[in-house]
């Protein structure tokens, strides 16, 4: 977060793209876009273009990183070298190991992982064009490749970053607002359970804004969730009654 009084990131108390204080970029989920994998999902939110593929579970390899007990969910995120205005240098840096590491962490909370033992978990989460947010974007779309490769889990994990600009508390950082503002909030959400599975804090807030920003990204996203289940429904609708489908569910738990 590169802050600098000299860029405008509001005028008239108004942000520069129009939107409200609490008010989210445009997002669309679709669920099962890629035929080889064994789940997958496609998000655009706002400028982020961002694709995800479940592979597994699947034996892992090497055998030295099997865990006896439960399956390994191994995220991998990656930034297209032509996601960027300055071409990305392809391959992992500092930053993409740190966010493959927590958002492996923050999907591990939801996937019953005990029932794979010895198992991996692949999840590529690939960002074809990037403007902030992408971490959010990635894990919130990974969150729907699980659920299309049908990993049972508790609940999806929606994702999304409230921040700090020209003090004033605002959802869901654009580019400018993410590179030129004071703070940066994003979350890990699981709407269920009303928990966090990933927080993290660039710059800072006072205990109030920092109240507020979560206050605005645990409203948007249950808004996502409902993108995420969306999205789902729309693959998987079905004919089955509400019985029939509890019925399912009892199956699987
Ligand atoms: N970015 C970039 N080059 C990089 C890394 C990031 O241009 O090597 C841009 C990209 O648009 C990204 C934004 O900076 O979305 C903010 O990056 P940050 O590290 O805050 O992660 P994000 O907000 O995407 O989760």
């Amino acid at each position: 977060m590169a802050s600098n009084e000299d860029i405008e990131l509001l005028k008239d108390g108004e942000r520069l793209d129009g939107r409200s204080f609490d008010e989210l970029r445009d997002i669309n989920i679709e669920a099962g876009i890629l035929k080889r994998a064994d789940g997958s999902a496609y998000i655009e939110w706002g400028k982020n273009k961002v694709m995800a593929a479940v592979y597994g579970p699947r034996e892992m390899h090497p055998r030295h990183a099997q865990e006896t007990t439960k399956a390994v969910v191994r995220a991998r995120y990656n930034m297209a070298a032509f996601s960027v205005p300055d071409r990305k240098r392809p391959g992992p840096d500092r930053r993409s190991i740190e966010i493959s590491k927590l958002v492996s962490e923050a999907l591990e909370k939801v996937v019953f992982t005990e029932k794979y033992p010895r198992s991996v978990i692949d999840v590529f989460i690939e960002v074809l064009q990037a403007s902030a947010g992408t971490r959010c974007a990635g894990l919130t779309v990974a969150s729907v490749a699980l659920a299309d490769a049908g990993i049972p889990m508790s609940d999806m994990v929606a994702g999304c970053a409230s921040g700090k600009i020209e003090d004033q508390v605002v959802l869901d950082l654009g580019k400018n607002e993410d590179n030129y503002g004071q703070a940066d909030v994003p979350i890990g959400y699981i709407p269920r359970t009303e928990e966090l599975c990933l927080l993290q804090m660039d710059g800072n807030l006072t205990i109030e804004e920092y109240e507020k920003a979560m206050e605005l990204s645990i409203d948007a996203c249950e808004e996502i969730y409902e993108l995420q289940r969306g999205a789902l429904k729309e693959k998987y609708s079905t004919d089955l009654d509400e019985d029939e489908i509890e019925e399912l569910k009892e199956g699987v738990e």
